[in-house]
């Protein structure tokens, strides 16, 4: 990883103008507006003045008139409401980026559509370049019925197309892709997997399980062009939502060489900080990278690690039976054996002053990180670390006064907990879900939350995790007064959770989370008033603003 050379070659940020009288004109004025600042002493204002990619002043229209000049640009919000730029503390980006720009599926309702969808992808698809993503679910269709490189040869007579199910249990191959990996009649069918063939014995594309990995290990790596171009569409995303700033979990080296190539070329329109994986945490010690380290636009200094797997897999590590799959209470990740080992890497990076950010989703796997971080925090003595677990989902009753004393941040993602609240009573029982995803439990014990998304796995957008937050209301429309109800959180709650609380989650707390005076000028403005609205209405709020470092990003079409 080239870190020393991408982090000396980003680009600084002119010097904070701070407040007090005027040193400069503003170039950006704000008018109009019901701002929410997130500063307890003023929490509510009129008007902003941004000069230098910074808040200047907050007050009102009146209050802020000497910073209006000549050349100031003046938006007048109508009335709307104005925050602080949203944070979202836990994203996978250029993944995200790549499958905006993958084959959409989805809601492909007929064999017919699946092809022309297919067909339309290829013939935008340079030569070369492979067809992926999909997300395809033959059970839309009447009758259900799985589909077959038959379908989808006539419109890729060139180009390869793989392209899997929702589940991403199964894909199916076109001829050109099974021919680049080999795979004919006499391919005999891997172990843990099936080819799926037709009454001769001819594949008919469809690979299960470990047959995919036939496909998959042709596919070539991303090269850097493409992943700019994934890039170019996160940020463009990321934008439209009023997403300002984000926490890149697990990025690669060459998502970091990314990254370095945007900053460098003001291009990155998001602030990223990125955490590496923990295995690699030596590479950023040994340079001295810390938090602190890099420019508004740019910085590593933390690490991500994996305790266990997921809810949804049955992997999440429980100390009690899966209610639905008593033989099993989930698998700790590989990373966590033995535990010595990880003992000793977390022990490293943090005695370097990396941050470390761990994920932890069943209560086990959630008390055992816990243990850990206690016992780094012994060996290395007293410091502001602001550990972190990631999706923190499903916590022991005993564990929650841990961590508050152990300072843990909660990245929270509001949204997998109504897409999950539809079925996980089914799978823990009714006892562990009064503390899973329980948001309430954890401001109530001084636990602080950093919430987001998980961007591929839920949307990335900030409002739709708001909403989640608020309502509980589950997707399947089930719990309109919410599931688990006592684990609702407020608005105001819920926002700062989205701004100042993974602010503080990657120590950036004084420079964004709020529209303090010299903060930098992230800034959204939303179609609706948020914490006047019924919240059951808060997932229809669009942003139609968004603005970074003083410059708008994005302004929706009205
Ligand atoms: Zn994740």
């Amino acid at each position: 990883m080239k870190i020393a050379l991408l982090v000396f070659a980003l680009v600084g940020l002119a010097a904070a103008c701070r407040n007090g009288a005027p040193a400069a004109m503003a170039d950006l004025f704000i008018i109009n507006a019901k701002v929410w600042t997130g500063v307890p002493s003023r929490p509510e204002a009129e008007a902003v003045a941004i000069a230098g990619g910074r808040v200047a002043a907050v007050g009102t229209t009146a209050e802020l008139s000497a910073w209006r000049g000549p050349a100031t640009r003046v938006i007048d919000a109508g009335g709307a409401r104005v925050l602080p730029g949203f944070n979202d503390s836990h994203v996978h980006f250029l993944g995200g980026g790549l499958q905006i720009d993958n084959v959409d599926l989805r809601r492909a309702p007929s064999p017919q559509e699946f092809a022309s969808l297919i067909g339309e992808r290829v013939k935008k698809t340079p030569a070369g370049e492979w067809v992926l993503g999909g997300d395809w679910d033959d059970q839309l269709w009447d009758p259900p019925a799985l589909p077959t490189r038959q379908l989808i040869d006539p419109v890729s007579p060139a180009t390869p197309v793989f392209v899997n199910r929702f589940d991403g249990h199964m894909a199916v191959a076109n001829a050109v892709a099974l021919k680049l990996a080999g795979v004919t009649v006499a391919t005999p069918d891997p172990p843990g997997g099936v080819i799926v063939r037709d009454g001769a014995g001819n594949p008919t594309g469809l690979l299960k399980d470990a047959a995919m990995g036939l496909v998959n290990k042709v596919i070539p790596p991303f090269t850097p062009a493409r992943r700019a171009q994934a890039l170019a569409r996160a940020l463009e995303h990321a934008a439209s939502l009023g997403v300002t700033s984000v926490r890149d979990m697990g990025p690669d080296a060459g998502d970091l060489s990314a990254y370095a190539d945007f900053a460098e070329s003001g291009r990155l329109t998001v602030r990223v900080s990125a955490a590496p994986s923990e295995l690699q945490w030596a590479e950023q010690a040994k340079l001295g990278i810390r938090p602190g380290f890099g420019t508004p636009f740019f910085r590593l200094g933390a690490v991500k690690g994996f305790a266990d797997g997921s809810l949804g897999s049955t992997t999440a590590y429980f100390f009690e039976p899966y209610t639905d799959a008593p033989a099993t209470r989930g698998l700790l990740a590989d990373e966590m054996i033995p535990i010595e080992g990880m003992r000793e890497r977390l022990a490293g990076a943090d005695a370097a002053g990396l941050q470390l950010c761990i994920h932890a989703i069943g209560d086990q796997a959630i008390s055992m990180v816990l243990d850990l971080f206690a016992d780094v925090a012994k060996a290395n003595g007293a410091r502001d670390r602001r550990f972190r677990i990631e999706h923190a989902q499903h916590v022991a009753p005993k564990d929650f006064d841990r961590l508050a004393s152990l300072g843990v941040v909660a990245a929270v993602q509001p949204y997998h907990a109504i897409d999950d609240g539809r079925w996980a009573e089914r799978r823990i029982g009714p006892e562990r879900i009064q503390t899973t995803y329980a948001f309430r439990t954890f401001l109530d014990k001084g636990v602080r939350l950093a919430l987001g998304s998980d961007w591929p796995v839920a949307p990335l957008s900030p409002i739709l995790g708001i909403y989640a937050a608020v309502t509980r209301a589950t997707l399947d429309g089930k719990n309109p007064g919410g599931w688990v109800p006592a684990q609702k959180i407020t608005v105001e709650e819920a926002v700062r959770g989205y701004t100042a609380g993974s602010a503080f989650a990657e120590f950036a707390e004084t420079e964004k989370g709020t529209l303090a005076p010299g903060a930098l000028a992230d800034i959204v403005i939303l179609s609706d008033d948020i914490f006047a609205i019924a919240p059951a209405l808060i997932r229809d709020v669009k942003v139609r603003t968004t603005i970074v470092g003083g410059r708008v990003v994005y302004d929706a079409p009205r």
